[in-house]
């Protein structure tokens, strides 16, 4: 069976502690590899040896760095048909989506070939008799992400493109789950012309997670999961005095108001709701449609299109709309789930929970659900379920619909659907989530803008790509200079002022 390693300085090496984690086919259920998992000493050593390769690389011009990225960007689109198989292979999604995966990463890597004017500092010429003050953006040193298993290409991309290209050598800790094209990708940087040492891939579980935490080397972590792991990185990172951003869970709602183009809502609502079987952050997992009319049509237009959907293995290609959920516990936790909204009281109006495949009975699939008079109370509201499931809570008005995302412990993304300019733009204005989509269902900002949620979908401040993105790898160092012609006689012993 294939065994899995890590990328340290340029190469793939072979886990040392013996522990090894199942990569599964989730289409067939098989084990189709081990993923060796470090220990603290292993990612102590990808550490020494990123912190040598950083001094060369951070003093590297930014132009040079931006050509490698250049260059990635090539190697990504020759490469691409590779890496969206291997990726469908261990995650499950789609051919089509997997490659949206990898084309949202290379979206930051366009970016980051900006990074020369990203890094400029600014300038204040005669900020005092004689005096210039500038300030620049220097690179931390050793910085880390750690990175969810539901895009194993895109995210880990958010982070290390933007750290590499401000000059930081980089940690990537991506999910145990599917760690193939993480290294493939560390391995196209190496043929993009990245040193050796300067971008590292440590697999591993809890250990090297608690490894990254705790180094006292590694200045800065990008962090994307679950809640309850950010939170957990978020406070032992901060606690050592590092800067961390974490990204986690989400619940997004659609609003549906009663002049909105009730079909372009539909389409919104099954590729938002079911795409990936759900397993994305910003997938919309809840419907409030305005008033009973509006809901009981949009239902309607839902229900056989739920029942319609084609769940499949990515090899099966255009047939499939989604593929199977990332595990077997997974998908016991998603099942669960939709027997408790059943129990208490939601109305199951499709249930995909018996979908079977011929051939694929040990895959991890299951249909669409869809759930009416879904209320604030049950777990499926609360509670993100990231799975194929999509529950209707209806609102009287636009206030009460409101309420419902504002009120939500999540704030990852939210859309409305309108054709009121007026609402759409109280929407915007008032809602206290990051991310808004007014007639757009996903609405993940693009490279050169940044990515956040707000209340328990993100620790931390700053977002991730962007300039954010480049502020949160970089940090500003700011001189004052004074020249002879502006030189005083004599010391000063009150604080210098400008008056
Ligand atoms: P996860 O929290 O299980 O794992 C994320 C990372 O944390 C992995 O690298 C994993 O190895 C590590 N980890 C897991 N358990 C740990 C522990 N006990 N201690 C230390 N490290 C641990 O998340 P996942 O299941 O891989 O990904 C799905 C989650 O990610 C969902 O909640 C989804 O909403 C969220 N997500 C959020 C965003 C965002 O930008 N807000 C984007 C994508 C995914």
């Amino acid at each position: 069976m294939e065994e899995i390693g890590h990328f340290i300085n340029g190469k793939r090496v072979a886990g040392k502690s013996g522990r090894f984690g199942e990569v599964f086919n989730p289409a067939t259920g098989e084990v189709q590899a081990k993923v060796a998992l470090a220990t603290a000493d292993e990612l102590r050593e990808a550490v020494e040896i990123a912190e040598k390769a950083q001094h060369a690389w951070g003093a590297t011009n930014p132009q040079r760095r931006a050509r490698v990225m250049m260059k990635f960007v090539g190697l990504l689109n020759r490469d691409m048909d590779k890496l969206a198989e291997t990726l469908s292979r261990e995650h499950g999604k789609t051919i089509p989506d997997a490659k949206g995966d990898v084309i949202r990463g290379l979206e930051v890597a366009e970016f980051c070939i900006g990074a020369p004017h990203l890094m400029k500092g600014e300038y204040t010429e005669g900020a005092g008799p004689g005096i210039d003050m500038y300030s620049m953006r220097q690179p931390l040193g050793v910085v880390a992400g750690i990175t969810p298993f539901n895009f194993p290409a895109m995210i880990p991309m958010w982070k290390f493109c933007v750290a590499l290209a401000a000059g930081n050598a980089f940690i990537l800790k991506p999910s145990e789950r599917n760690p193939s094209v993480p290294i493939m990708l560390a391995e196209l940087m190496l043929e993009a012309g990245l040193p050796a040492g300067v971008l590292n891939v440590v697999n591993g579980d809890k250990e090297s997670v608690d490894a990254i935490l705790d180094d006292p080397i590694i200045q800065a972590i990008g962090f994307v999961g679950s809640t309850a792991i950010a939170e957990y990185v978020y406070t032992r990172g901060c606690a050592n005095g590092k800067r961390v951003q974490c990204f986690g869970g989400a619940k997004n709602h659609m609003i549906i108001m009663p002049d909105a183009d009730l079909d372009l809502a539909a389409d919104a609502l099954i590729g938002a709701g079911y795409g990936a079987a759900g397993e994305r952050c910003m997938a919309i997992s809840v419907a409030v449609p305005v008033g009973d009319e509006t809901a009981d049509r949009l239902i309607e237009k839902l229900a056989p299109r739920v029942e319609g959907l084609k769940v499949g293995p990515y090899t099966a290609g255009n047939d499939v709309d989604f593929g199977p959920v990332i595990t077997a516990q997974a998908l016991q936790r998603i099942k669960g789930l939709v027997a408790s909204g059943v129990e208490q009281g939601a109305k199951l109006v499709v249930d995909g929970r018996d979908f079977n495949l011929q051939g694929y009975e040990n895959g991890n699939f299951m249909g669409g659900c869809l759930f009416d008079n879904v209320t604030r109370d049950m777990d499926i509201y609360k509670e993100e379920i990231f799975g194929p499931v999509l529950s209707v809570v209806r609102a009287k008005t636009y206030e009460e619909a409101i309420d419902l995302p504002m009120s939500h412990e999540y704030g990852n993304g939210t859309a409305i659907y309108t054709r009121d300019g007026d609402t759409a733009r109280d929407f915007a204005s008032r809602i206290n989530i990051g991310m808004i989509g007014v007639n757009v269902p996903i609405p993940v900002p693009l490279a050169y803008h940044s990515f956040g949620g707000w209340k328990r979908s993100a620790f931390g401040d700053l977002n991730q790509h962007g300039t954010d993105g480049f502020k949160f790898y970089t940090r500003t160092k700011t001189v004052t200079a004074r020249w002879p012609s502006g030189v005083k006689e004599g010391a000063e012993f009150s604080i210098p002022t400008m008056d």
